[in-house]
């Protein structure tokens, strides 16, 4: 290993120029999506009125790479691109630990999060296609925020259904989208027929991402000029992530170093599939003999409890049915503080890799990562998100087995954003006040094809 720096950066010119379809390279094609009312797969004719045209080729492409368009290579730079790639040696000598630990930071952007790098390439495609509106769903906010910003750069209007718990608990986030021109409802809203529906037999409802989704989905398709936007699950949304395990290819090679394990956080799968797809695209190779390991809430454990089964993305049953490892889409995910992890379901892609064993998934309390982000934020300064803090706590414990073994493994982690808009739950975790969650009442789907 050469030596270097804490931090190993990348020139402007060295962003990625092409984004990486694992559909190419995986061991056999994805069960299609199938349409809410026939169960047969999805004519991709119908998803047009949904999503913007060039985002549904890319949904089902099968060409290993796609390049970046100039105007979103351009945004990737004004970001900025390409994020640094941290060494995180005072994190190994706290652990005295013989393992090399690194972590790409996706935290460094105005929105604080991994999500800008595929919300500023779908409000492009939609600007470019004339399209005026764009409809979303955000949780805590982190994806909504993402999208205002995206859509303020490319000159369009974002409307953002966000759940009604925290919009009311975490106005932090709405303000920001708010502050970048998005309009923001708190879900269920007024402002479709669903949410309408939903308020009148609850008129306190606290919404749940699933509500969200199906308000998000029927506002585009009943207004002109406008489509949908979905921040993780998706094939597209996972395969524009992947400028993250490119740039990180790069950031090891000039440091001499080759993954033994390959962690993340899974709330739909973006950033870790954007992360560790183009090393299982070597792995599925034979080029790389790497663990990949995706982390997640015990009270959400979508991949280490949840059935490979065909499923609704969302509460309302308009979306296509995915095959995907999920709690069924009936599911009230407990209010933990990682709001962006508290999805039933996971990305196609993500869960046929962990069903055929591919990938590892691992599910922590929020009790053991808020200790794990602690320390994480003594040691390198950081406070990472508590979403982020779930590949901490697999990592530190991983760094404490290398010693117990003295195993010099070099683990490489998706620090995916900043805790800074989360420090209520510091305080809760701080002054001893913050509860765990068990994960009960599983609605598994009835529309059972698993194998
Ligand atoms: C949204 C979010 C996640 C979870 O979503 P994925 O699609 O699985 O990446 C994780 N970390 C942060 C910081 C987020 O904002």
């Amino acid at each position: 290993m050469k030596s270097s720096g804490r931090a190993i950066f990348l020139s402007q010119d060295e962003i990625p120029t092409k984004w990486y379809n694992i559909q190419a390279d995986l061991p056999e094609p994805l069960p299609p999506p199938l349409d809410p009312e026939t169960l047969k797969p999805v004519n991709p004719e119908k998803l047009l009125r949904v999503f913007a045209k060039e985002l549904v080729l890319q949904e089902v492409s099968n060409e290993r790479y796609i390049s970046i368009p100039e105007e979103v290579y351009e945004a990737y730079r004004w970001l900025p691109r390409p994020t640094p790639l941290f060494r995180a040696k005072k994190l190994e000598e706290y652990l005295k630990t013989p393992a090399r630990i690194y972590y790409k930071w996706e935290g460094v952007n105005p929105a604080g999060s991994h999500k800008p790098n595929t919300a500023l390439a779908q409000a492009y495609y939609n600007a470019k296609q004339g399209i005026e509106n764009l409809t979303t769903e955000t949780g805590a906010g982190q994806w909504g925020s993402a999208l205002a910003m995206a859509a303020a750069y490319f000159g369009i209007h974002a409307r953002v259904y966000m759940v009604s718990a925290s919009y009311n608990q975490k106005p932090g986030r709405r303000v920001m989208m708010e502050t970048w021109g998005a309009k923001c409802f708190s879900s269920p809203s007024d402002q479709t027929n669903y949410g309408r529906e939903l308020r009148k037999k609850d008129p306190s409802n606290p919404g749940s991402l699933g509500i969200a989704i199906s308000e998000a989905v029927e506002d585009a398709v009943t207004h002109e000029n406008t489509r949908y936007s979905l921040g993780s699950v998706l094939n597209h949304v996972l395969m524009h992530q992947t400028v993250i395990g490119q740039e990180v290819e790069k950031q090891l090679e000039i440091v001499d170093e080759v993954p033994d394990v390959l962690v993340g956080n899974i709330g739909g799968g973006s950033n870790f599939g954007g992360f560790s797809l183009p090393f299982m695209g070597k792995k599925l190779k034979g080029k790389l003999d790497a663990r990949f390991v995706a982390c997640e809430s015990s009270a959400v454990p979508h991949t280490t409890k949840g059935k490979y089964t065909y499923d609704y993305g969302d509460t309302g049953h308009l979306t296509p049915l995915l095959k995907m490892l999920t709690l069924g889409s009936d599911y009230r995910n407990p209010p933990i503080h990682a709001g962006g992890l508290r999805y039933h379901g996971m990305a196609p892609i993500i869960s046929y890799l962990i069903h055929k064993g591919y990938m590892e998934s691992h599910s922590y309390t929020q009790t053991a990562i808020f200790e794990a982000a602690t320390i994480f934020a003594r040691t390198e300064g950081i406070i990472p998100a508590p979403e982020s803090a779930h590949e901490i706590r697999f990592v530190i414990d991983e760094a404490l087995e290398c010693r117990k073994n003295n195993t010099p493994e070099v683990i490489v982690f998706n620090n995916s954003g900043h805790g800074l808009l989360d420090l209520s739950a510091y305080e809760l975790y701080n002054s001893g006040k913050l509860e765990d969650f068990e994960a009960t009442n599983f609605s598994y789907p009835s529309i059972v094809q698993g194998d």
